[in-house]
């Protein structure tokens, strides 16, 4: 049983008992748009406690219980599905989550949510879909609308901004008038989300294949300077900006740390990346990787003119492919032909690309060499000489350390 078999199973038992059951949200947009659902999300009229007691303690998990959400957990090749009872949320004191949730109808339910392409339902069993809401007509114009009025939903929750700009992006989607409006309007109070969501979202859009319309599209609606914490893109020329887009849209991979890098490239020395990684609650991992790129990549571009004891160490980073993919997607002709030879050296053998040292520390000791600060020098020393085929023996390295050292 495979994930979408299950999110129909645990529907059509739902309904066998009684309650109205439904899929909801992305899952229903995404089949809608002929795009395969990243995981299917499951609304009904039964109650937390109904649910547990309809799939069982041991199959269920009540992580989300109190926001009326209960995990069923499925076979192996299917992954859990999450059961919410059909909820209103009451209240929005903090900018960002409900104070409480009370159990209501799909309409309701439907009503709660964030923009009209998320807030339709499908039953599986019947093949209909339910829409309270006008998703399925700005699906087909193309359009990310807010469910009621768009000032009171932005107000409510400013991460939908957030969510806004990057199913726009993803989809290639125009964001509705009254919408954008209160985006640009509201873009400021983006302060009231926590970094970490903020990073998130940001994650998601660079990932994307979408990331430049992203890119533009927080431009547009005010949000730009609150997730760079800085007006210096903007401030600075149109050209930088322009260019930061048409290096963004040419990366080729889903990868985050190459577009981070690219990003962040013309506002390194102003705000710095370190701040901006802060500021989005990075990992230290994507924090390296970042600067790693932004750092070598000049080096990496002329490889083949830098002596190969330079280059080898950097192929052997675990951010070498982030730094790569930047390259690909910014340089020009000479870069390109270097990544290309960087790349059939990291395809070939590891005993080439990373030869054992001809001589280590005990080497030297036996040689009468007292360790010390010259100690660790020497070996480096004899590496790159080893690398640039300068020493080629450990006999030649050895000779090599005692002409040194008299
Ligand atoms: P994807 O998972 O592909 O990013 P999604 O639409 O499934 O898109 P989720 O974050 O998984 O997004 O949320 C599931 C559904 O919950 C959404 O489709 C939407 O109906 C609702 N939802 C999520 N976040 C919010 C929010 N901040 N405000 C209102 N409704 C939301
Ligand atoms: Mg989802």
């Amino acid at each position: 049983m495979n994930s979408q078999e299950f999110a129909l199973h645990v529907v059509q038992k739902l309904q066998h008992a009684g309650f109205q059951a439904l899929w909801a949200g992305g899952c229903v947009r995404d089949q809608l748009l002929g795009l395969a659902p990243k995981d299917y999300d499951v609304a009904t009229l039964a109650t937390p406690e109904q649910v547990r007691k309809i799939f069982g303690h041991k199959r269920t998990l009540p992580i989300g219980a109190s926001f009326g959400v209960i995990t069923v957990l499925g076979p192996k090749l299917a992954d859990p599905i999450e059961v919410a009872t059909f909820r209103r949320d009451a209240g929005y004191s903090d900018g960002r989550r409900p104070d409480s949730v009370q159990f209501t109808d799909a309409r309701e339910d439907a009503l709660r949510r964030d923009f009209t392409i998320n807030g339709m339902f499908f039953d599986p069993v019947n093949e209909t879909v339910l829409d309270f809401v006008g998703g399925k007509d700005d699906l087909a114009s193309g359009l990310i609308r807010a469910i009621g009025d768009a000032d009171k939903r932005i107000e409510e929750d400013k991460l939908r901004m957030l969510r806004g700009v990057r199913f726009a992006a993803k989809y290639g989607f125009s964001i509705e008038n009254q919408t954008l409006h209160a985006i640009q309007q509201r873009a400021s109070e983006l302060s009231a989300v926590s970094n970490e969501r903020i990073g998130a979202e940001m994650q998601r859009m660079l990932t994307d294949a979408s990331r430049a319309k992203a890119l533009e599209l927080l431009r547009q609606t005010n949000l730009l300077p609150q997730v760079l914490l800085d007006k210096a893109l903007l401030a600075g020329s149109e050209a930088t900006w322009e260019m930061t887009l048409k290096n963004l849209a040419a990366l080729r991979v889903a990868d985050f740390c190459a577009a981070a890098a690219i990003l962040v490239e013309p506002i390194a020395t102003s705000v710095g990346v370190e701040k901006i990684a802060d500021h989005w609650k990075l990992s230290n991992q994507q924090k390296k990787a970042i600067k790693f790129a932004l750092t070598n990549k000049e080096t990496l571009e002329v490889a083949t003119n830098k002596p190969w004891s330079v280059i080898q160490p950097l192929l052997l980073s675990p951010f070498i492919e982030s730094t790569l993919a930047v390259l690909e997607a910014v340089g020009e002709q000479q870069a390109q032909d270097n990544v290309s030879f960087l790349r059939k050296q990291l395809a070939g053998k590891s005993d080439q690309l990373d030869p054992l040292p001809l001589i280590t520390g005990n080497d030297l000791i036996a040689n009468g060499v007292q360790p010390g600060p010259a100690f660790k020098r020497l070996l480096e020393i004899c590496r790159a000489k080893q690398l640039d085929g300068e020493l080629k023996t450990s006999q030649e390295a050895l000779d090599f350390v005692k002409d040194l050292s008299n």
